[in-house]
């Protein structure tokens, strides 16, 4: 079943109704700031599958413990439907090619409401040809895998890519290759942020009627800028600090503290991820 945004929000815990974004003054100094990235002038370097995996998974490995997760598979013998479930290691998720976008990534996933609503994953989808960018699709899909199936950990719907782009941030950040993929991974998510500022001043008077598009880009919108605010303290920050926000961002994954918390421990708002002052010096990296 596919549902409404209004049927998910409810179904995975967050709360009702997020107000669509109203550009203010600084984050339309951010979309000048950030104007000329634009993904579709990238060219992307092919690589292996297996490579991306093993990236990713060192990445992960580095950083934090994950958790299993709930898979399920189906099958159909002949008019009969057998489902199978089981928890397995989120980097086991069967992965599927799909004709996509080199920057493009998805996790399956299905809310089953029974008695209590839960999450279950099916698998990753990756584009058919694999590049540099989808170490970065896949990092983030795992992300997803931590964080979004335990219920009521994430309260506010625009903060569930946020860790997902985070960690887009810190992989390609920790890379032993000259900054390239930190470069490619700006390019991809200020990009992405520029359209989606646009889209929300395009869509200014049309909060009615095009909702859910206009709440899909405040996601992303707020998402994308707060991840950037944590990963520039992080960057910016001594030993302690940078431990500390792994530390928390681990709680999260763990089911121990919700992202809300997270947040605020790490005084992260969407007001401060607003500064086109603190986003001007890390671009200059
Ligand atoms: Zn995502």
């Amino acid at each position: 079943m596919v549902v409404d945004l209004k049927d998910e929000i409810r179904y995975r815990g967050y709360e009702p109704n997020p107000k669509i974004i109203i550009p203010n003054e600084n984050l339309l100094s951010i979309y000048e700031l950030i104007k000329d990235f634009d993904m579709n002038e990238v060219e992307y370097k092919r690589e292996s599958l297996r490579s991306i995996l093993v990236k990713a998974k060192e990445f992960f490995d580095k950083y934090y413990e994950l958790h299993k997760v709930p898979f399920e598979i189906f099958k159909k013998v002949g008019p009969f439907d057998f489902s199978y479930d089981c928890e397995i290691s989120p980097f086991w998720l069967p992965i599927k090619r799909v004709d996509e976008d080199a920057y493009y990534g998805m996790l399956r996933e299905l809310i089953v409401c029974g008695e209590e609503t839960r999450t279950v994953f099916t698998g990753i989808e990756l584009p058919k040809i694999i590049t540099e960018a989808s170490t970065l699709s896949y990092v983030h899909e795992i992300t997803h895998s931590q964080d979004n199936h335990i219920y009521g950990s994430i309260r506010n719907y625009y903060n569930t890519e946020l860790l997902s782009v985070f960690n887009e941030l810190l992989c390609a950040g920790s890379m032993d290759d000259g900054g390239k993929l930190s470069h490619l991974a700006d390019v991809l998510r200020l990009s992405d942020l520029k359209y989606g500022i646009k889209f929300l001043q395009d869509g200014l008077g049309k909060e009615d009627e095009k909702y859910n598009e206009l709440a899909e880009a405040s996601c992303y919108v707020e998402s994308t800028l707060k991840a950037y605010n944590m990963y520039m303290d992080y960057y910016s920050g001594d030993k302690m600090t940078r431990q500390y926000i792994i530390l928390m961002i681990q709680k999260v994954f763990d089911g121990e503290i919700t992202l809300e918390q997270c947040l605020e421990a790490l005084d992260i708002t969407y007001p401060n991820s607003l500064s086109p002052k603190k986003l001007t010096k890390f671009l200059k990296r």
